[in-house]
Parts: C-alpha cells; structure tokens; sequence
C-alpha cells in the first residue's frame, strides 16, 4: 500500500483547553500508528510548544500553518521554520489560499518558503488552488500550473520530503467538496505538470486534496487513485470526525 497523508489545518481556532481536550480524543481513538498513515495537525503559533509536549512519545505529528521565508534576522512578526523545528515539528503549511486572500501572499513568496522549510527540514504541504471564477473561466490549468511552476522554480526534485495540495478556493470552508473526479482530473494534471521535470519524483511525490472533506465524502475521495491523503480544515476540528476520516485512508 502506498503511504498516505492525512493533516489537519486548526486555522485560527483553539485555546489550551481545547487543544488538549482535541489531541486526548483523536489519541484515545487512534491508539496505534497505522504504518502506512502519517498524520499530523498544525495549530496556531502560540500552540506549537503545547503540540510538542501533548504529542510527545505519539504517533501524532504536527506542524504550522505558515513559517517565514528566512532562517533567521530582523523580520519583525515571522517565525522562522527552523524554530518550529526545534520544537519537534514536521510540517509547514505553505502558500494556503486564506494566506493568498487575506495576507497578499504571491507564488514567488510561496516558493522562498517552501525552500526556507526544506532548508529547516520540515516538510512543506504546497497549497494550490483554483477560485470559482477561474474554473468557471476554464483557466483552472492555468492557474494550477503558474502556482506549481513558481514554488517549483524554487525546489529542487532531489527533495524528497515535499507534500503537494490541491486546495480549489471555491471548495474551502463551503461545505461542498470538489467531486471525486474532479480531484482525480486535477491531482493527475498536477502530476503530469511535476512528470515534466522530472518523472521518477512525480511518481512518487503524495498530492493530498484540502476543501470540505469530512467523514461522509472522505471514503470516496481517498479511493481515487491519485490522491494521497488530505488536508482538513473544520472537520480537523472535532476528533471524532478527524479519527473517522482517517479511519477511510
Ligand atoms: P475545510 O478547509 O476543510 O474547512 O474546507 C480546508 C483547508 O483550508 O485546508
């Protein structure tokens, strides 16, 4: 069996309380690893320290949402990936649509970061994304491609440790996930995208699916051949939802 993501996006939700009675009930549901699964749950900043010790010794990883596109230096506000990574962090979330909308990030940005969390060793999760009226205007390929190519403009294929997301805006926090074929139709355009530049790294790179999964549409999403897990943000939020959902991978 291929190996499958599955991470859970907190946004800007949680307060200590919540976040310990949240990691106790996706733990006490999920008392093993299942090998093949990784999963992992990114809150926000304040919270990474309580994530590292409510996590420690489990099999529950955890990341950030965003992290600078620099080490280290004068940069008032950012967290740098190597911090998040001293605190036994995985994964950084890189270039969400939320980030793009309401924080004016670009793709060149996004790429610096994605390298800036490769450099730290975490991995990145590469948001890309269509909005409704891009798809509508039937320029979804086009967008997915000019988001793919700049943050790839930036990495090397020899990274290994890279986790893509195909995130369409229109499907985030609406309830209405794209169709299972829809996901298949664009996870594949996106791999044949990355197969240009090199094939044996398209092969093998995970593209997990983010917008409106929840437990009733996970099962025939994750049966597509390829999507490699998914990236979850409301029902990321509830345990029960979260562990059912990782349940259908
Ligand atoms: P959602 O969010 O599952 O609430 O649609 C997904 C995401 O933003 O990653």
């Amino acid at each position: 069996m291929k190996k499958k993501w599955l991470i859970g996006n907190w946004k800007m939700h949680g307060n200590l309380a919540s976040n310990k009675a949240l990691v106790g009930g996706i733990l006490a549901a999920v008392p093993s690893l299942h090998e093949q699964v990784s999963i992992a749950v990114c809150p926000p900043f304040p919270y990474l320290y309580q994530l590292a010790e409510l996590t420690r010794d489990t099999y529950l990883g955890f990341g950030a949402q965003n992290v600078s596109d620099h080490l280290q230096g004068a940069y008032t506000g950012e967290t740098s990936p190597l911090m998040v990574k001293e605190l036994g962090g995985s994964y950084a979330i890189i270039g969400h649509s939320e980030r793009r909308q309401y924080q004016g990030e670009n793709d060149g940005l996004m790429g610096r970061k994605a390298l800036a969390a490769i450099d730290a060793g975490l991995i990145p999760v590469i948001c890309v994304g269509e909005t409704a009226e891009e798809r509508d205007s039937g320029r979804t390929h086009e967008v997915l491609a000019r988001q793919l190519d700049a943050a790839f403009g930036y990495i090397r294929t020899a990274h290994d440790k890279i986790i893509l997301a195909y995130e369409p805006r229109w499907a985030i926090g609406t309830g209405i996930a794209a169709t299972p074929e829809i996901v298949q139709s664009e996870h594949e355009f996106l791999r044949q995208r990355i197969a240009i530049r090199d094939k044996a790294f398209a092969a093998k790179l995970p593209i997990v699916y983010g917008g409106s999964v929840k437990s009733s549409n996970a099962a025939s999403i994750f049966s597509m051949p390829d999507v490699d897990g998914g990236l979850i943000g409301s029902a990321a939020l509830n345990a029960q939802e979260f562990v059912t959902i990782y349940g259908e991978l």
